[in-house]
């Protein structure tokens, strides 16, 4: 029996999750997607006003996610619970109880594929539900499938059902390359990488039907679809692509992205927020630090307020130290030096949130 499974898009306040609400609205108004927004009750203003203009373009509620039902905000509440002790990069429970839990209890037992907008020019995975009822996809890349059902897939021990699914839904004149890609075992010699690209370069669509297909016999929420029309999009989006969707749509892209110049001892720089998530969050960059006090003073005395009973931001020093006069200069002067390194490393993008982009492995959850 065919059972009701949900389409669901967590807007993270980034700019990747919010062209993925257009994108879809636009290319797949058939999917009766349902949008939420897990607020952590500490995001910057500007991820505010990003969430009401895409209910305006949606025209639709997006739904706020409840971490908790206490007097407190959700961050605080936890920060109670957790006595004080600030998330970091090593003990991300922020993430865990303002992002996961509340998520994961909003979908309950339902089946329920959730969009991801992780795009086709990143090479991460994302917030992969460890829960068997909730299946991850991404339609900004060529392939929407999780890496952990694309090595299904293209196990050397699925080659003959592979083999089968591709004579059955492929196209006729190129059934006889896709048999020879297909019989030919993943090896050292022959990559999973590889594999997959060569049978994606003959067909997309092709290829994504064939995992559908496959997963009819698996245990996934897309097993229960009748039909996805998701299987037929060929598009790849990339950074340029995500910015064109808010230019094409009217959307304003957040404003901790735009470009702040800055003057440093007679040497120019720009800075801006690379991320959207927590006003404080340890994920960001000294400069970013930097770009608050300077941007949002209001926010970053909160941030500051929180540094009490040893616990800091971050592993080294305090809010109070880095915006000490010679401290501010030093970390202005060394981020223009890193730039300056990354613009002449990189030719694919002059924009600062590309050039800085993969300095850091954060979370996804947040800042999609
Ligand atoms: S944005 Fe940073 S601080 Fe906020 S929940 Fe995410 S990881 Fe935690």
């Amino acid at each position: 029996m065919t059972k009701k499974v949900r389409h669901v898009l967590g807007i993270s306040g980034g700019k990747d999750s919010a062209a993925l609400a257009m994108y879809m609205k636009m290319h797949h108004p058939e999917i009766d997607m349902e949008y939420y927004f897990s607020d952590t009750g500490k995001e910057l203003p500007e991820t505010y006003e990003l969430i009401a203009e895409l209910e305006s373009f949606l025209g639709k509620k997006i739904k706020k996610l409840e971490a908790n039902h206490s007097h407190k905000n959700p961050f605080d509440h936890y920060l109670d619970i957790y006595n004080g002790f600030l998330p970091s990069s090593m003990a991300r429970w922020c993430t865990q109880k303002l992002k996961l839990e509340p998520f994961e209890r909003w979908i309950g037992e339902d089946l329920a594929i959730s969009y991801v907008g992780i795009r086709d020019d990143e090479d991460r995975e994302g917030y992969v539900s460890t829960k068997s009822n909730i299946q991850s996809v991404f339609p900004f890349r060529k392939h929407i499938w999780s890496m952990e059902i694309l090595h299904k897939v293209l196990h050397n021990s699925n080659r003959e059902k592979i083999a089968e699914l591709y004579e059955k839904h492929g196209e006729k004149n190129l059934i006889a390359r896709f048999i020879e890609i297909i019989d030919e075992p993943q090896s050292p010699k022959y990559l999973f990488s590889q594999k997959m690209n060569d049978l994606l370069q003959l067909s997309i669509s092709t290829f994504n039907r064939v995992v559908f297909y496959f997963l009819k016999n698996e245990n996934y929420p897309v097993s229960h679809l009748n039909e996805y029309s998701l299987l037929e999009n060929e598009d790849s989006v990339d950074i340029n692509k995500v910015f064109q969707l808010f230019k094409e749509n009217g959307v304003k892209v957040p404003g901790y992205y735009d470009e702040v110049e800055f003057e440093v001892n007679g040497q120019k720089g720009k800075y801006n927020r690379s991320r959207s998530g927590c006003f404080f969050c340890f994920y960001q960059r000294k400069i970013e630090w930097i770009w608050l006090y300077e941007r949002h003073p209001e926010l970053f005395r909160k941030a500051q307020e929180y540094e009490k009973d040893g616990y800091s931001w971050m592993d080294n020093e305090t809010l109070e130290e880095i915006i000490q006069p010679e401290r501010m200069t030093q970390i202005k002067l060394d981020y223009i030096a890193t730039l300056q390194k990354k613009l002449n490393s990189k030719n694919k993008s002059n924009k600062l949130i590309d050039i800085l982009a993969d300095e850091n492995e954060v979370c996804a959850n947040c800042f999609i």
